[in-house]
């Protein structure tokens, strides 16, 4: 009886964090969170600091490593003490082409050797990448053994990755990947990343869009702005704002388009955000803050049996949405969504 009010129980919550996923796809085990598995800072005594970033994202029976961080040993490392499960990955994102985002891979490939990996397309990229040999200017008049592939090339010229079989889909532009689950696909303009290509997840929730960014390299306004063209309710930014060294001026004006222009909801900085970001966005954010360093659980879908979503899923009972509370309450290890919440129900009273 206690199992089967459980099962019931973990369906519906299930059902209440799922987005439009086809019959049958749910993992048996369906957490709706995002656990940051490296950054250079945050509280947790088991893991590991150093710059770079990492975040294994769980949400609708999907279980997504976003990224891989610095270094593959202290990746290992956290990944560990963190009890995560490689093996069980839909999928990997990496972001960029930067090494404090990748170099862990190697250590992914080591305990899932056939995991699908997006990464961004870029030309002669370490992903590897093709051309059609038509790219090349030709000349007839010189002997075969002066020409390329001795006059006779491939239609398509293919390039190698840094990482030989791993199992790589290159993503050009903007592409749904799975139903709900978007790659932003945007290029950096700034000086020093100039046509760098990097990939932000926007998962659409039940809540609104779930953000996640590597190093926000396109800027962080451009990815917001491709996000809010999916669903224009941005519910959570997760992960790297790229203003580390950004002058208050710039951080003010990004912290004002977050806030003013997109009406994000909340925002759970980290990795290259910056400090003297993260204590502008905590100004402004308040509650809607969510502290988010390294080996911090963030739960998903807390304000999904509001009103406003999206409606696939049958309607939640109060009984369901105080159990969830309840469960998402036990995965916030630093007690800050329930400080949150705590505070406005106090206002609402
Ligand atoms: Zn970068
Ligand atoms: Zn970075």
């Amino acid at each position: 009886m206690k199992v089967l009010s459980t099962v019931v129980i973990v369906a519906s919550i299930s059902s209440l964090i799922s987005i439009a996923a086809p019959a049958g796809a749910a993992a048996p085990e369906s957490k709706s969170q995002i656990t940051i598995l490296y950054d250079a800072f945050g509280t947790d005594p088991s893991m590991t600091k150093d710059w770079g970033f990492s975040a294994l994202v769980e949400v609708a029976g999907k279980r997504v490593l976003f990224d891989t961080g610095n270094d593959a040993n202290i990746f290992a490392a956290n990944v560990n003490a963190k009890g995560v499960d490689l093996k069980t990955l839909d999928f990997v994102v990496l972001s960029h082409r930067h090494s404090d985002h990748m170099a862990g891979l190697n250590y992914v490939l080591s305990v899932n050797p056939t995991v699908k990996i997006y990464a961004p397309k870029e030309g002669f990229g370490i992903y590897g990448s093709s051309l059609p040999s038509s790219f090349y200017r030709k000349d007839e008049a010189l002997p075969p053994e002066m020409r390329y592939y001795g006059g006779t090339p491939p239609q398509v010229m293919k390039f190698g990755a840094a990482w030989g079989g791993a199992n790589f889909e290159l993503i050009d532009k903007t592409t749904e990947i799975a139903p709900g689950m978007t790659l932003i696909a945007l290029v950096s303009d700034a000086v020093g990343t100039k046509e760098l290509k990097e990939l932000s997840l926007a998962i659409n929730t039940p809540d609104g869009v779930v953000l996640v960014v590597g190093c926000s390299h396109p800027g962080i306004e451009k990815i917001v702005e491709a996000a809010a063209a999916i669903n224009p309710k941005i519910h959570l930014i997760a992960g790297g704002f790229h203003l580390v060294v950004a002058p208050d001026d710039v951080i003010a004006k990004a912290v004002v388009a977050l806030k003013d222009t997109f009406k994000v909801e909340s925002v759970a900085p980290g990795h290259c955000t910056g400090e003297p970001t993260f204590a502008a966005l905590k100004k402004a954010f308040g509650d809607r803050y969510l502290y988010a360093g390294l080996g911090t659980t963030l739960p998903l879908g807390s304000n999904a049996g509001s009103d406003k979503r999206r409606g696939e899923g049958p309607a939640l009972h109060q009984d369901d949405l105080a159990t969830y509370r309840r469960l998402a309450r036990r995965e916030d290890p630093f007690g800050i969504l329930q400080a949150q919440r705590l505070r406005t129900r106090g206002s609402q009273l």
